[in-house]
C-alpha cells in the first residue's frame, strides 16, 4: 500500500516536471537541447525540503534553508542556456545550495567545479547529487570568490548569487572565449550579465533583470549586510 502511494506520487511529480518544461520553458524561449533534456529529467523535488516536495515544480524559487534558495526553474535554464555549455567543458559555480543547478550543468559538461561557503549545505548537495546518480560534479567549501584558481581553468563560470561588482578576478581563470553569468547589483536587485572573456578581457551583456541572494565574501558583500 505505501509502495503504491508512492509510485502514484512519484508519477505526479513526474508529469508536473514535463509540463515545467513545456510550459515554463519551452513557452519562454528556452531552446538549449541538453538543457531541456536535463530539466525534463533530473528530480529537481530531490533537492528541495521534503515538506515543500510538492512546490518544486512551481513557477518559484523555494527556500532551501541558511538564507539559500533553489533558483526558479526559468532561471536556471536561462542562465544554463546562457552559457552555451558542450560536452567536453568544465565549469565553476558558486553557491552550490542544494546543487541542482550543479547537478543541470554537469548533465551537459564534462565536470563541474561547485563552491558553497555554509558548510551545513555541502552534505545536504552532496546527498542530493549522489541520490539522483550525478558523478561529475566537485564540491568544495568556503569562499568561491578565493577558490577558482585551485581546478582553473574553465569554460563557464556561474555565479548563483549577487555580486556587489562584474568578478573580474574570474577572468585570469577561464580559457580565452570563456562565459561567465553573474547577477549584478546591490543586496535587493541586480542585473543579469554574460560576460565573454577574449585575452583576459570581458566583453559585457546584460540579460535582465534578477534577484539572487548575496555573495558573501572577499569579492562578495559583507557577512550580516
Ligand atoms: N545554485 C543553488 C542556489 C544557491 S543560493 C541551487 O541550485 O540550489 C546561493 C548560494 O550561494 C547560497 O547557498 C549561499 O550560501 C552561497 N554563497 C554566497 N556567497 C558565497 C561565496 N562567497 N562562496 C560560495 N558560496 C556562496
Amino acid at each position: 500500500m505505501e509502495k503504491m502511494m508512492m509510485d502514484k506520487n512519484e508519477a505526479r511529480l513526474e508529469v508536473a516536471r514535463k509540463e515545467m518544461v513545456t510550459h515554463q520553458l519551452v513557452a519562454r524561449g528556452i531552446s538549449d537541447q541538453c538543457i531541456l533534456r536535463a530539466m525534463a529529467t533530473i528530480p529537481r523535488h530531490l533537492f528541495v525540503p521534503e515538506r515543500i516536495r510538492d512546490a518544486a515544480y512551481q513557477d518559484c524559487p523555494l527556500p532551501i534553508g541558511y538564507d539559500a534558495t533553489i533558483s526558479q526553474p526559468y532561471i536556471v535554464a536561462y542562465m544554463s542556456e546562457l552559457l552555451k555549455l558542450s560536452k567536453n567543458d568544465r565549469v565553476f559555480e558558486l553557491g552550490t545550495g542544494s546543487g541542482y543547478q550543479a547537478a543541470v550543468l554537469a548533465f551537459c559538461t564534462k565536470e563541474v567545479i561547485s563552491v558553497e561557503r555554509v558548510p551545513e549545505l555541502v552534505p545536504v548537495a552532496l546527498g542530493n547529487l549522489a541520490a539522483v546518480g550525478t558523478t561529475n560534479v566537485r564540491v568544495l567549501e568556503g569562499d568561491a570568490t578565493t577558490l577558482a584558481a585551485d581546478y582553473a581553468p574553465y569554460d563557464a563560470a556561474i555565479l548563483t548569487a549577487a555580486s556587489p561588482a562584474l568578478p573580474e578576478y574570474l577572468y585570469p581563470y577561464m580559457n580565452d572565449g570563456g562565459r561567465i553569468v553573474v547577477p549584478v547589483g546591490d543586496m535587493y536587485v541586480q542585473e543579469l550579465f554574460l560576460i565573454t572573456v577574449l585575452q583576459g578581457k570581458g566583453r559585457v551583456e546584460g540579460k535582465g533583470g534578477v534577484r539572487f541572494v548575496p555573495v558573501i565574501g572577499k569579492h562578495g558583500f559583507a557577512e550580516g549586510g
